[in-house]
């Protein structure tokens, strides 16, 4: 056993003479693998999904698989063979020495230009530590996306929704919300709405109304987010996808960032104004999202 493990998928075309185990080759992740001539490596043209593992529980998998062929939906990439991707997790989570908190990176790339086969791998690593994140909260500061809500609609060859390896900008911001003296970044549009966080989904939450902006602006469906609001409706308040104005965020009383590793953190300032924090509420959240996950 590679104490680095890594999972190479074979391209879905050996389906029809080989089971999807036996396309799964277990690599060295600490070995090159991957020719300099993929086309997810001289352009970025390629998808990602990265999902949580608890105390050896993969989560939420249907739903990140879901999204993940959604994303080669929407880049024209071959449909994915999501059998060969379950039992490649499986492995993944199998041959990776156990920790509380792993995390899956699923990566499917348009392969070797002029070659027609897509490279994909499925990668486990043991999470960074979110504790202090999910206590104390994290700074915010709103970003300009460049974009208006509506341009999914309006120019879907952006790929505005889709979850390619193209993630030099959600970095970038996250350098640009450092130097502003903050940790993260809410994505806003040009025309005034809130869209989501370069790695997260925004909860907002108004009296007994909770909310999150409405993946038809062209952001990511948040697999996180979809759990969350099952705690809030569990706990009797009304969930929603809307359209949020900047402007309306002044007025929360309280807000959150969710996503597959983070789970759930609070937001405790927002370009430096202060954001109350309900320690009770958060707290709660998180059991319940960590007790699912078991
Ligand atoms: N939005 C973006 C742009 C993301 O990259 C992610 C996850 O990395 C999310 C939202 C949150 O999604 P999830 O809760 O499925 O991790």
């Amino acid at each position: 056993m590679t104490v680095a493990p890594c999972i190479l998928v074979s391209p879905a075309e050996a389906a029809s003479v080989l089971p999807a185990t036996e396309r799964l080759h277990v690599v060295d992740a600490d070995q090159p693998q991957v020719s300099v001539l993929d086309l997810g490596v001289t352009r970025g043209d390629g998808i990602f999904e990265v999902l949580g593992v608890i105390d050896g529980h993969p989560q939420a998998v249907e739903a990140h698989l879901r999204r993940l062929s959604i994303s080669a939906a929407m880049l024209d990439l071959p449909a994915l063979d999501l059998d060969a991707f379950r039992a490649a997790i499986r492995l993944a989570v199998d041959v990776h020495p156990p920790a509380p908190e792993l995390a899956i990176k699923i990566v499917v790339t348009r392969g070797i230009e002029d070659v027609g086969l897509p490279t994909a791998w499925v990668l486990p690593f043991v999470s960074h530590d979110f504790t202090a994140e999910r206590t104390k909260g994290v700074r915010v500061v709103l970003l300009d996306r460049g974009y208006p809500h509506d341009i999914a609609a309006r120019a879907p060859w952006l790929l505005a929704g889709a979850k390619t390896l193209s993630y030099a900008i959600n970095k970038a911001v996250l350098r640009e919300a450092n130097r502003r003296g903050a940790d993260d970044v809410l994505f806003t549009s040009t025309d005034g709405y809130v869209l989501e966080g370069p790695s997260a989904t925004l909860i907002a939450r108004y009296g007994t109304r909770i909310w999150t902006p409405t993946v038809a602006q062209g952001i990511l469906r948040g697999t996180t987010q979809g759990d969350v609001f099952d705690f809030f409706a569990d706990a009797g308040y009304a969930t929603s996808e809307v359209l949020l104005r900047v402007d309306q965020l002044a007025d929360a009383d309280g807000l959150w960032l969710t996503s597959s590793g983070r789970m759930i953190v609070p937001i405790r300032s927002l370009d430096g104004v202060d954001v109350p924090i309900d320690r009770d509420l958060t707290d709660r959240a998180l059991t319940y999202l960590l007790d699912r996950r078991r």
